[in-house]
């Protein structure tokens, strides 16, 4: 199983009290968020980043109201977050686990989340496989890391979760007959 890591003294840490302070909410309620978020970052791409975060999702894992989980992540920014990033992600998970470690064709992830939005703006937040339009939009690579494939930006397209989910690791030709079957 994977697993993150937590520091000693994360839970009494006095940042907590002036995050919940900020937003509103009770130091439990910011250490319940904090380590739904740790979760969800050691297992997002890239690593250590909230790509493709909903707070409906984590408010209804969580039993709190969206605004609630909004709330406390916009308290994070500039502490514990740095727009979509956990703050010193790299200094404190092991690296041995860490997916795109394993991976070194992988950008880090500060600088694939600057590449990712480059690609979203040139597509207009539009999938180019099957044309749905989103601000939720991911970037996908055309040739997959796995297979060779580059960071170069014609490597890399908008895509929606659907199709970025369906298409995986595959080349477009394998997509589309496995698709077409
Ligand atoms: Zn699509």
């Amino acid at each position: 199983m994977d697993w993150c890591r937590l520091h000693h003294g994360v839970s009494t840490d006095p940042k907590w009290r002036l995050i919940a302070k900020r937003a509103g909410v009770r130091v439990g309620d910011v250490l319940s968020v904090w380590t739904y978020m740790l979760d969800y970052a050691s297992q997002a791409t890239p690593r250590g980043t909230l790509a493709g975060w909903e707070d409906d999702v984590c408010a209804i894992a969580l039993d709190y109201e969206p605004e609630e989980i909004a709330a406390v992540r916009e308290a994070m920014q500039g502490r514990t977050l740095d727009g979509d990033i956990l703050t010193g992600w790299e200094k404190r998970q092991p690296k041995l686990f860490g997916h795109w470690r394993k991976d070194p064709a992988r950008l880090p992830p500060e600088e694939w989340l600057q590449v990712r939005r480059a690609i979203l703006i040139r597509d207009d937040y539009t999938c180019q496989y099957c044309g749905a339009r989103s601000d939720k939009m991911e970037c996908d690579h055309v040739v997959p890391v796995s297979r060779g494939g580059s960071n170069d930006p014609e490597n890399l397209v908008a895509a929606c979760y659907d199709c970025n989910r369906s298409k995986g690791s595959k080349l477009v030709s394998e997509w589309l007959a496995e698709v077409e079957a």
